[in-house]
């Protein structure tokens, strides 16, 4: 599977891991956008939050995945609050086609995003 995220599950690309578990593993972005940046990512291979349907699995997994980043927050001391991203597609951003939940934090966020 020519797949970056996957290759980082697997260990065979390293990464700054934050956490890992069973279903999922965090680590630090490559590029940060904000003094934290972790992106939290399922370890099975999911091209996008469009490939999720309605299964109890897929809800199943999207729940855990947002609970980690309220974890990982916590550990992370983001008392003052955070950003969960999940960018979708070409419009939404998307530029590593696997599945991923950014948490961004440690300075105030603007909105409207760009
Ligand atoms: P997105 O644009 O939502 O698909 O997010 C992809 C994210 O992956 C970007 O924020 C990149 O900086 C990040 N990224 C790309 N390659 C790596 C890598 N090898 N390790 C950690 N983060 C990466
Ligand atoms: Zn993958």
């Amino acid at each position: 599977m020519d797949c970056l995220f996957c290759k980082i599950a697997s260990g065979a690309i390293p990464a700054k891991k934050v956490f890992e578990d069973d279903q999922a593993i965090a680590f630090r972005d490559i590029n940060p956008q904000a003094p934290v940046h972790i992106l939290v990512v399922p370890k099975k291979h999911v091209g996008s939050l469009a490939e999720m349907g309605g299964t109890q699995d897929d809800k199943a997994l999207l729940g855990h995945l947002l609970a980690l980043a309220a974890q990982i927050a916590r550990s992370e001391n983001l008392s003052q609050g955070y950003r969960t991203v999940v960018n979708t597609g070409p419009d939404g951003g998307q530029t590593v086609d696997h599945l991923h939940l950014h948490l961004l934090g440690g300075r105030a966020m603007h909105w409207p995003p760009g």
